[in-house]
C-alpha cells in the first residue's frame, strides 16, 4: 500500500497517485492493463496464471488515440431502468478507438430475469433470483 501507484506510466514514466491509499496499483488519471500473454509474443506468454501488468496515464492515451482499438465484449442487462443484473456476451469486431460510443444494452422484462428467454450467452449475477424478487415486490 502506498500513496503512489506501484507502477509509473509505461510511456512517459510519470509517477501517478493511487485513487485510494489502500490500493497497491489503482492509478488516478491512468489505467492499469493486464495480460497473461499473447500467442505470438516472444516477450510474455504465461501459462501458469502470472500476468504482465503496466500502467498508462490518461494523457499518454489521449495523445495516441490513433494507436488504440476497442472491442465490445458484452452488453449490460437493463431492467426497469436499472443495470447490474448480468451481461450478454457478444462477438463484435475490434474497431478503431471511438471513445466508448457503443451504448447498446439488452433490455429485459422482470419476468425474464434469470431465464434463457432474453437470448443466448447471458451471464446472470449470482443473486439474480433475489434481485428479481425485489423488483417484483417493488413494482407489485
Ligand atoms: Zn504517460
Amino acid at each position: 500500500m502506498s500513496q503512489e501507484a506501484y507502477l509509473p506510466c509505461f510511456k512517459c514514466g510519470r509517477v501517478m497517485l493511487n485513487v485510494c491509499v489502500e490500493a497497491d496499483n489503482q492509478p488516478s488519471e491512468g489505467t492499469e492493463f493486464r495480460t497473461e500473454g499473447h500467442y505470438g509474443s516472444t516477450f510474455w506468454d504465461s501459462f501458469d496464471g502470472e500476468e504482465l501488468v503496466l500502467n498508462i496515464c490518461d494523457k499518454c492515451l489521449r495523445e495516441h488515440c490513433d494507436r488504440l482499438g476497442q472491442q465490445k465484449r458484452w452488453l449490460p442487462v437493463r431492467c426497469e431502468g436499472m443495470q447490474g443484473f448480468g451481461r450478454q456476451w457478444v462477438e463484435r469486431p475490434l474497431v478503431a478507438y471511438t471513445g466508448n460510443a457503443d451504448k447498446s444494452e439488452l433490455v429485459v422484462e422482470v419476468d425474464d430475469l434469470g431465464t434463457s428467454v432474453p437470448g443466448p450467452w447471458i451471464e446472470w449475477v449470482a443473486d439474480i433470483g433475489e434481485r428479481r424478487q425485489a423488483l417484483e415486490d417493488q413494482i407489485g
